[in-house]
Order: C-alpha cells, then structure tokens, then sequence
C-alpha cells in the first residue's frame, strides 16, 4: 500500500521483488502496527517523508533472504523492524549513545519503506529478534508503541503515582509495566469515554477518568501520549513539587500558554524522540518477562486505509495491527 502525498488515499500497487543488499534482510511481512504517526505522515503534519512511501513501522517479519555480509540474523528466523531505521555513527549523538538524536537518522516508513506491504527491507543492524509466545499480530504494537512507551517510562524515574494521558496503544502497554513495577497508574481518557476507562482498570490502573478531571491524588510523574497539546499544563496541575511531564508523541498540538505557577516547584516537562537500539533490546527483555499482553484489532493489509481511520477515530481497544498474508502464527 503506497502513500502519495497529503490528502489521498493509499493506493494497492505491484512492485518488483526487492533485493537484500549489504547488510540488509528481505523480509516477508507477517503482520505491522498502525501507529499515530502514520496518521502525522498522512496528515502533513510530519513534512518530508520520501514519496512515494510504503508506511509502517512496527513491522513483523520472516527472513527470506541474506544480503552479504549479514551475520546477526539466519533465513526463516522472526524479526522486529522499529522506527530507526539507520544513524551516521559519526555525530556526537551517536558516539554519546544518543543515536535516537543523530542529525542524519533515517526512520523507517518515512525516510525508506516500511512494512504496510508484502516484502520489506532492513538493515540488520536495527532489527530485533522477537519474543518467543507472541504471536506476530501481538508481537507488532511492541516494537513502536511498546518500546518508545517504555523509554517515555523510563523518564518518570521511580516515580510512584503514574499518570497516562490518551489510553491507546502505548499506554496499554506501559500501564502492564508499570503496575508489574509496583506503580500506582492513573489513566486518562478522552472525556466520556467509559470504555476506555474500564479498559485501563482492568489493565491495572487504580483509577481511571477523562482527561479534564484532576485524578485522586497528585501525580509524581505523567506521560502524554495523546497528541493534544493542552494535556501539557493540564498534567503539570496535576503534578507535585518535582514531578515531571514526558511528552512522548513525535507530533502534537500547540501548547497553549499557562501561568509560571504549573511549572514552578522544580516540576519538568521534556519531550522523548525515538529510540535507541538499546531501548529495544531492553524492552524486548521486559516485556515477555512482565508478562506485557497486547490487545490489538487487526485489519487486513488491503484495508489499510480503514486501520488509519479506526486509529484515528480510537474507536478500537488498545493497537491496530495489519496482518499480512496467511495472517497464521508460528
Ligand atoms: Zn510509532
Ligand atoms: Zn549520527
């Protein structure tokens, strides 16, 4: 499925089979997540992917072949593909362990194709193996909503009383963590949202509300997950001395002004880009080992464009994954 340009609909095309170059694996998609920023690209509101581009990253796949020199991975072996595709190696982000920040990062379904399509390509180096017991539709949502959730997570410290703003995939995901961990969550949803809010509960989250109520107690730390710009000062009244807001969308609305008062207290706000390879292969060990389970709604790849909108319009529980070919699991 091909993304054109800003305001049309993705298109079925053929293309020819791809080739594994150096370094590389051809993969057979087994199943790729939908992730809100799909919908940024979609939207032109993330301004310079390639076109045309194959979105997609959270991809789940089967080698099917070896480009030269590949040594980390075998033919027939279940890989992961996340968001970072490659870095330099060379800036000072990337020799700092930083590489999340690196100045010439490609990202994968934005910068090269990603796994919205039969056959996919990656360089080896940015791939993970994934966990064994989950199935490829739920193995999907961990390698974008999960493991950025969890660097998001583990900007909020030892901090006790988690609040989530927007309860979708990522927060799905970071609530098991986190209440694994002996946090106490609260969640926040779209106002009137009870479904929603009865999912987070039954997730583990002590409470659960719409975002424009104050939560039972003060929060010593938030992650913003939604998109929504105004859940910044909304968080920080909601927070304690110290405690800090981590933004963890690569997108987000405006934030509208606030008095200095919110921020006042040592309280922090800070913003989580991307990932590490380290990231990765520690989420990778903290989720089977939670154990984190996905709940995803699984579309089809030729209905593609209906997965965007389901995700757009949050009218399904927890991730959206598209399953490809026979869509059976090991
Ligand atoms: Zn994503
Ligand atoms: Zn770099």
């Amino acid at each position: 499925m091909v993304f054109t340009g800003v305001g049309r609909p993705l298109i079925e095309r053929d293309v020819p089979r791809l080739e594994a170059g150096p370094g590389t694996l051809r993969l057979d998609v087994r199943a790729c997540g939908v992730c809100r920023t799909d919908l940024h690209i979609l939207d032109g509101e993330l301004q310079r992917p390639k076109l045309p581009l194959v979105l997609g990253h959270q991809i789940v796949g089967t080698v099917a072949a070896l480009g030269d020199g590949v040594t980390r991975f075998a033919v027939g072996q279940r890989v992961g593909v996340p968001w970072l595709a490659w870095t330099c190696g060379q800036c000072r982000f990337c020799r700092d362990g930083r590489e999340n920040l690196c100045d010439e990062a490609r990202f994968t379904g934005y910068d090269v194709d990603g796994g919205f399509a039969e056959e996919t390509v990656a360089d080896e180096r940015y791939c993970f193996p994934i966990p064994d017991g989950y199935p490829d539709a739920q193995a999907a949502p961990l390698l974008c909503a999960g493991l950025i959730g969890y660097r998001a997570y583990s900007f909020t410290g030892d901090a006790l009383r988690l609040g989530l703003y927007g309860f979708g995939a990522a927060a799905h995901i970071v609530c098991q963590v986190a209440c694994a961990e002996g946090r106490r969550v609260f969640a926040f949803t779209r106002p009137g949202d009870t479904d929603g809010q009865a999912f987070a509960r039954q997730l583990g989250a002590e409470w659960a509300g719409g975002s424009n109520e104050r939560p039972p107690e003060e929060l010593d730390a938030a992650i913003v997950f939604a998109a929504a710009g105004e859940l910044v000062p909304a968080a920080l009244a909601a927070s304690v001395k110290g405690g800090s807001v981590v933004c963890a969308g690569i997108h987000m609305s405006d934030i509208p002004s606030f008095p200095y008062e919110l921020l006042w207290g040592e309280r922090s706000i800070r913003s989580v880009a991307n990932l590490t390879r380290r990231d990765g292969e520690a989420f990778m060990r903290v989720a089977p080992a939670v154990p984190v389970h996905t709940e995803v709604t699984v579309f089809p790849l030729a209905e593609a464009g209906a997965a965007l909108e389901a995700l757009r319009s949050s009218s399904v529980r927890g991730a959206v994954v598209l399953s490809v070919g026979d869509g059976s699991s090991p």
